[in-house]
């Protein structure tokens, strides 16, 4: 293997597979030895349901180093809190609010933004296995994934669908299409940044008056999918907030 390929593989290591309140801890195990063996190791568990577990464990077969670093967590925020780009993996396709690709395209732009930007880290997410990924969870997702299966039948097992997209991305990172660093642009915003940014959002129009707190309506969301729309530049996150301040700002001295 030559040095450029071994560069290109290690992208891989800024890529995150996130599993929300998986119920069976064999598709856990299935899903680390499917990342394994395409390269990838940092597993996130929203609070899974029965875990740590010897069933995980032997399904995981040779690939128990990526369950023992396998971080739990209790919310998907947190699991995101670090990451600039987020696809939500679901079974369905949903209505248009979000913009979605199949899992070629989606570990296409994946990788794009990994050789774009050494801060960037991407996550994939994967729902439950009865009932996927609710709309406030896909509210956290810039993009939808959807892996093209029989209309009728759409539905894979979890895991089997991990092993797909981790194909996918090793299949995309050793292209070679996206020179790394060549495409520095400006510096991706992390999630936790987007939370603090809606946090300010919710708190300054409730000041001004535009959001009753008693009838919030869908603002926030619809906020958010306006923001995971454009995803604006750390630069542009800055004047937002800095317009916000000088909204309140100005609100508190005529209210005061
Ligand atoms: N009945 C559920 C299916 C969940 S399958 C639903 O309709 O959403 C469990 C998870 O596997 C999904 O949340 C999704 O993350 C992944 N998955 C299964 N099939 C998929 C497909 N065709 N495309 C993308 N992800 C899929």
């Amino acid at each position: 293997m030559n040095e450029s390929t071994d560069n290109r593989l290690g992208l891989l290591d800024r890529m995150r597979v996130v599993m929300v309140e998986t119920s069976h801890p064999g598709n856990i195990g299935a899903a680390a030895r499917a990342m394994k063996t395409m390269g990838l190791a940092d597993l996130w568990l929203v609070a899974p349901r029965d875990y740590p577990s010897a069933e995980a464990t032997a399904r995981a077969s040779g690939a128990d180093d990526v369950l023992a670093r396998a971080r739990v967590v209790d919310t998907l925020s947190e699991a995101l809190a670090d990451c600039t780009l987020v696809f939500g993996a679901s079974a369905r396709l949903r209505s248009l609010r979000w913009p979605q690709a199949d899992a070629r395209e989606s570990a296409e732009q994946a990788v794009a933004e990994l050789a774009a930007a050494p801060q960037a880290r991407v996550a994939l997410v994967f729902g439950r296995e009865r009932t996927g990924l609710s709309n406030e969870e896909l509210d956290l997702c810039h993009r939808l994934l959807h892996i093209p299966s029989n209309p009728q039948y759409s539905s894979l097992n979890v895991a089997m669908a991990v092993q797909i997209v981790s194909y996918e991305l090793r299949m995309a990172a050793l292209d070679g299409r996206h020179r790394i660093g060549e495409e520095l642009g400006e510096q991706p915003v992390e999630q936790a940044e987007m939370e603090r940014l809606y946090a300010h959002f919710e708190e300054a129009l409730i000041e001004l008056d535009f959001l009753d707190p008693d009838n919030p309506k869908h603002l926030m969301r619809r906020l958010r999918r306006l923001f995971n729309r454009i995803r604006p530049t750390r630069n542009e996150v800055n004047i937002l907030r800095g317009i916000l301040s000088a909204a309140q700002k100005c609100c508190r001295g005529r209210n005061g």
